[in-house]
């Protein structure tokens, strides 16, 4: 082979050499640009992704404080008193008890379908006046177990005591064995269907600072009542960690 022709085909090697690594050079570096853009993508959806969750959180944490500023979760106990101009109108459930009129039909139907079933509730205490709660606290034998005037759920028109009829020959029937007797069993067990819990559990004393009442029910609403009683939870506690149990949806 003659010298021109082996330096021309040594050129032409040199030109693809130089020819397929320039576009292979671009290639990747389209390649290249074509990743990051990915990444730069993935990243502002993982940043749109999370401030969108953090906006529907704290939406959420909006409607359960608007939920928990609602009259049917207000917490009155030693602590908390109802507010002095507690707007309230009552109504009469039978035997001259009144009750909350927002409470009035939950509460009859309660009493109805227990009956219903074969039982025999009785009202024995529901509204109170302050003058009738003040009346009591002077007059208990033990102050520690009757509220302070202004920090009764009974003032609130939205608390009810109930005993089995069959309780009422005893000298008190509000005492523990209430619950052992049937219509405080059904009570126990449905009340939560009517928007009403046992307010002041058994396991709950150190909490509510209230004894055991087998008797007390007080009405939250139904979606809240399922909540607490399911949970086994009291008033004081389901509101304080109310995000965790009430999805607010
Ligand atoms: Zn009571």
């Amino acid at each position: 082979m003659k010298k021109k022709n082996r330096s021309l085909i040594v050129l032409i090697f040199i030109l693809v050499f130089a020819v397929a690594g320039t576009a292979f050079y671009l290639m990747r570096m389209i390649a290249e640009d074509a990743h990051a853009e990915e990444i730069k993508r993935a990243a502002e959806e993982a940043v749109q992704k999370q401030a969108e969750e953090e906006a529907q959180e704290q939406a959420r944490l909006d409607k359960i404080k608007e939920e928990k500023a609602q009259w049917y979760l207000i917490l009155v106990n030693n602590y908390n008193a109802m507010p002095d101009d507690f707007d309230i109108e009552t109504v009469e459930v039978e035997d001259g008890y009144y009750i909350d009129a927002r409470v009035h039909d939950a509460l009859q139907e309660m009493l109805a379908d227990c009956r219903d079933a074969g039982y025999s509730p009785r009202l024995i205490s529901t509204f109170r006046t302050r003058e009738t709660q003040q009346y009591l606290y002077d007059h208990t034998a033990n102050k520690a177990d009757t509220a302070v005037p202004g920090h009764s759920e009974h003032e609130c028109g939205l608390a009810a005591d109930i005993v089995d009829a069959d309780s009422l020959g005893w000298g008190d029937p509000l005492i523990d064995a209430q619950e052992d007797m049937p219509a405080q069993k059904w009570l126990m067990e449905h009340c939560q269907d009517y928007g009403f819990i046992l307010r002041y559990p058994k396991d709950k004393e150190d909490i509510t600072e209230i004894i055991y009442e087998p008797w007390h029910y007080r009405y939250v609403g139904k979606e809240h009542a399922e909540i607490i009683m399911s949970n086994g939870l009291c008033l004081e506690e389901y509101l304080k960690n109310m995000p965790d149990y009430y999805k607010a949806q």
